[in-house]
């Protein structure tokens, strides 16, 4: 049936528009099509909804034409979208300007550049037998003719009738780079009429094997296998399995997703940005090999596209590795979803709307189309772990490490102390430095942690106390080695190290506090014949850069890593034996109620690197505060203490996982008028909200790009509705930015904040 009218969602900040579909032209919902929109602009458009009701407007606009063979979207995927757009607070235009890539979208001034921007999948060259051919003793007795004189020919024709079956496409053609063969010879072959040759889509070979060699479980592993299958058998589709720090459960994992894949169904799995190369995606691979499609922003826009493009017309039984971004993937036999490493705040996207949580939307995901999901962690964040007390979620505990693999020996080190006994050396305490050295005598390695790059966060002058600072930010500078410059890690401003200070003219400045390029200097000082590395974002530039740093520490070609929070993830370095947290205040205090949480789940994190496999490791948290709760849970590893602690905590005082928090971030270059907007849009809310309302506050840094930042947060309890919450909310900010002196003020609204 054909309709007469399209709702078609553009990639813009816009509800949908209605657009009359060309007399011929048969739509579906989740089509692409190009539409002319706004002056002079030709977009891509998905086809959200197909009816007869000609709008209420003189002049209304054809759709120009439909771009794929097939929808992009399916049902799910649109449901999700609406959801998505709905809970986040922004138009579904903003997530499909999110969900798709680039390449799939293109748009343009004109026809012309339209089809310039246009994606277009790679071809290749395929060969088969002509029909003539086909028949086995046929070409056989052609084969024995011409092999006197033509040996080369009836040879490479042989090949071509011997090809297995396996590695032919789905036409049973072979691909033309698997025959070694120059092109001349094919040539005349093809004139022959031995053969034919077609240029097609590139297919992606795939192994259709289904049983895959999976790892033996412990009694333990195999237990927790059984629990899940059975609180899903229950209903329950989400469980989290909370397992230590090598507990194996990777191999839980392995068991879940070959069971899927061997009966045509699809996973999907989620891991943290940063841990994408690392050993869990090398072990997925040795397992499932051709299985795996890898989606996430590291890789090129033509192979997110390509990838896109081929999950459409996948029948199932594919695995999906990716960053948060690849819940948009069109994934239309999904029936697992696994969220590894389920806390990390790298599932939020903040900075740009949809400001959605990836693990939140995988559990959406997985039960739209009536699939499960595993949530995995040593350190679950506390919502998850609130439902799973609250029955919500099924749960299971691994408490056990997996193999040989020991539970380290954690100290708390006090700094104070050891400052007062000269027990310290620059940045480190003698304990830290006396494992050290028993590690490297023992041809053992190191992890140092410091939460903060660069080589000092700031220079200031000793006499007047001037220091320097970013010209759009307002934060200090911070001085860097490698290129001897100062640098802003906002907006990436950088200046020359100053020599004097403009202020007084002295030349008495002092470099304050300590990053990584700092402590690798001083720690090679400290051992001069250590090899040292260090990975942080401004030695990991390129993948591959990266990937060396961890491979030769993999391999032993360092005996010291020192790195920010990049070395806390996804790794398994067998032969660290001493990690050293070099400065643990800096993660305790924040005004965040979360940081407490946070630095439980960190030092977790960065204590579980050491002594994996057979020895028994050593880590050592340096800090001034030796008495502070959360560090003392650490030391006990008690998970469960700090939870309690917490949300007992939050719920005295309504935190989530009690409550949810909507925070709205004010922008503008004019703070007296940034001030005015907030004071007046918090005026309004307190008759909407009345006393749920807190601020506006500025943050910690607020200034950023020159741009001066007014933070307003709404709390609301639990079993409010979120619907009516966010009517009013849109309709108060509708109501200042409509305000002409109020128009340019940037209004972002984060539900879910972290
Ligand atoms: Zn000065
Ligand atoms: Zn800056």
């Amino acid at each position: 049936m054909s309709y007469l009218f399209a709702d078609i969602v553009l990639p813009l900040a816009q509800p949908a528009y209605c657009f009359s579909v060309p007399e011929g032209m048969e739509l579906q919902t989740g089509d692409a099509v190009s539409v002319q929109f706004g002056h002079r602009n030709i977009y891509t458009g998905i086809v959200w909804r197909l009816h007869n009701e000609r709008p209420d407007v003189k002049r209304i606009k054809s759709v120009g034409r439909k771009l794929y063979d097939r929808p992009l979207l399916d049902d799910k995927q649109r449901q999700m979208w609406e959801w998505m757009a709905d809970y986040y607070m922004c138009s579904i235009g903003e997530v499909m300007r999110m969900a798709l890539p680039s390449m799939i979208k293109p748009q343009g001034r004109d026809d012309e550049e339209f089809s310039a921007d246009e994606f277009r999948p790679r071809t290749e060259a395929y060969i088969s037998l002509s029909d003539e051919w086909q028949e086995r003793e046929r070409l056989e007795a052609e084969c024995e003719r011409i092999s006197r004189r033509a040996p080369r020919r009836s040879q490479i024709l042989r090949f071509l009738r011997d090809f297995p079956a396996t590695r032919r496409n789905t036409l049973g053609e072979i691909p033309r780079r698997l025959v070694e063969c120059d092109a001349t010879m094919l040539t005349a072959l093809r004139k022959a009429g031995y053969i034919t040759i077609n240029e097609r889509v590139r297919e992606v070979e795939r192994n259709e094997n289904v049983s895959f060699s999976l790892p033996t479980l412990t009694p333990l592993q195999q237990t927790v296998v059984e629990e899940i299958h059975s609180s899903q058998a229950k209903g329950k589709a989400t469980h989290l399995l909370h397992g230590i720090t090598g507990s194996g459960k990777t191999e839980i994992y392995m068991t879940l997703i070959g069971e899927v894949l061997a009966r045509g169904g699809d996973v999907l799995l989620l891991v943290p940005e940063i841990a994408l190369t690392s050993q869990l995606i090398q072990r997925m691979e040795s397992i499932f090999g051709s299985r795996i499609t890898a989606y996430h922003s590291k890789l090129t826009m033509l192979r997110r596209t390509e990838s896109y493009m081929r999950l459409l017309r996948s029948r199932g039984g594919e695995l999906i590795i990716g960053a948060r971004s690849a819940i948009f993937l069109p994934i239309h036999h999904l029936q697992l979803v696994i969220v590894d490493e389920e806390h990390d705040q790298s599932y939020k996207q903040s900075d740009t709307a949809p400001r959605y949580n990836g693990r939140d939307m995988a559990v959406l995901l997985a039960s739209l189309y009536g699939g499960n999901t595993l949530l995995g962690s040593a350190t679950p964040s506390l919502e998850s772990y609130a439902n799973a007390q609250a029955g919500k979620y099924g749960y299971s505990l691994l408490a056990e490490r997996y193999g040989e693999s020991q539970p380290p020996h954690v100290i708390l080190s006090d700094t104070m102390r050891a400052v007062k006994r000269g027990e310290r050396k620059g940045h480190f305490n003698h304990i830290l430095l006396r494992h050290i050295e028993e590690a490297l005598s023992r041809k053992e390695q190191v992890m140092l942690f410091q939460n903060r790059r660069g080589f000092t966060p700031y220079i200031m002058c000793s006499s007047c106390g001037w220091s320097l600072r970013c010209p759009s930010c307002n934060v200090t500078l911070t001085q860097h080695r490698t290129n001897n410059r100062m640098e802003c890690h906002y907006c990436g401003y950088t200046a020359p190290v100053p020599q004097h200070c403009p202020q007084c003219e002295t030349a008495d400045l002092k470099p304050m506090g300590f990053g990584t390029e700092k402590v690798e200097e001083a720690i090679a000082e400290i051992f001069p014949t250590a090899r040292v590395a260090r990975l942080d974002r401004d030695t990991s530039t390129s993948e591959s850069a990266y990937s060396r740093i961890i491979r030769d520490f993999e391999s032993g070609q360092t005996d010291i890593l020192v790195g920010t929070q990049m070395i806390t993830k996804g790794f398994d370095f067998g032969r660290v034996s001493v990690v050293g947290i070099l400065n643990a205040d800096n993660l305790l205090f924040s005004p965040d109620f979360r940081a407490s949480e946070r630095a439980f789940q960190l030092l977790m994190q960065v204590a579980g690197r050491a002594g994996r496999r057979e020895k028994e490791g050593v880590v050592i948290i340096q800090t001034s505060e030796p008495e502070n709760r959360v560090l003392k849970q650490v030391v006990q590893d008690d998970y469960e203490a700090m939870a309690r602690c917490e949300l007992q905590e939050r719920h005295a005082f309504g935190y989530p996982p009690y409550s949810r928090l909507i925070r709205l971030t004010l922008r503008h270059e004019n703070v007296q008028l940034l001030r005015g907007a907030a004071t007046e849009l918090v005026e309004k809310l307190r008759k909407s909200f009345g006393s749920r309302i807190f601020g506006p506050v500025a943050p910690p840094i607020d200034r950023i790009r020159g741009l001066h930042i007014l933070q307003i947060m709404i709390k609301i309890e639990l079993g409010r509705s979120m619907a009516r919450a966010r009517q009013f909310l849109q309709n108060d900010i509708n109501n200042i930015v409509s305000q002409k002196e109020y128009k340019t003020v940037n209004i972002a609204i984060d539900v879910d904040a972290q």
